[in-house]
């Protein structure tokens, strides 16, 4: 594998310079150590995570009940702080500040999110991975386990890769929790609150099964409003995730 390691982000860095080359590698414990971080996993109350850092150490507390996934992502999250923020002192991060949902909005936050993205799914690592695939929850999934990444993260990871304009969406019964574009996606389209009753993500979200939907295209006008969306086509599919809500992947349909 050849890389030109200035074409690295700083997270990718990090990963490269300890010798990842393929998913299986990628460590997070090892880049603690090697950034002189400790890592424990234990009950944590009301926070996903904990960082407490001294001058030249630091301890990460992990919520040891959270599964694998969202453990990975809130150490990643946490060596964020860590390494970026450089602060001495003491990090407690909620449960809805951690989140590959939320990389987007300038705050320290949102950066310790992109940089925990890209430490756990680092683009170097997933653009072979991904060659010639398509953007689809099936194909997210297949990621997910790969890199040992929650589907979410996953998900998000190839929409934002994907030239068709594409968003992830996820549903609880009540409303749209959040979403996230892509580039090709149009600032001009808007996620509809609200699911359509004829969706699959309805019949999910509504208690009808669990798992995952097969690929269907479907009228774009169930999903989003804006000019001319009437006469347009989507191909989504939609999986329940453990906490109940839905996640969906909707490209436009050329
Ligand atoms: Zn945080």
């Amino acid at each position: 594998m050849w890389i030109d390691p200035s074409a690295l982000s700083a997270p990718e860095r990090l990963l490269w310079e300890l010798g990842v080359t393929e998913p299986g590698h990628i460590d997070l414990a090892a880049v603690a150590a090697a950034r002189d971080a400790q890592v424990i996993y234990r009950p944590l109350d009301g926070c996903s995570a904990r960082l407490v850092a001294g001058s030249s150490r630091a301890i990460i507390s992990v919520n040891s009940g959270d599964y694998t996934g969202r453990k990975r992502f809130s150490l990643a999250h946490e060596l964020a702080h860590w390494i970026c923020d450089r602060k001495t002192g003491s990090f407690l991060c909620a449960k809805s500040d951690i989140g590959p949902q939320n990389a987007e909005a300038k705050s320290v936050e949102a950066h310790a999110n992109a940089f925990a993205s890209q430490l756990i799914l680092p683009d170097y690592l997933v653009r072979p991975w991904a060659q010639g695939k398509k953007a689809n929850l099936d194909v997210a999934s297949a990621l997910a386990t790969d890199f040992r990444v929650s589907r979410t993260a996953a998900a998000i990871k190839l929409a934002k890769r994907s030239d068709t304009p594409t968003c992830v969406v996820c549903h609880d019964q009540s409303r749209l929790k959040w979403h996230v574009r892509n580039a090709a996606f149009g600032q001009d389209f808007y996620v509809k609150p609200e699911l359509h009753q004829d969706t699959d993500a309805f019949t999910m979200a509504y208690g009808g099964g669990g798992g995952k939907s097969q690929p269907r295209k479907e009228s774009a006008d169930r999903w989003i409003s804006g000019q001319g969306v009437y006469r347009m086509t989507v191909q989504t599919q939609s999986l329940k995730l453990t906490d109940g809500t839905v996640l969906t992947m909707i490209s436009l349909a050329k």
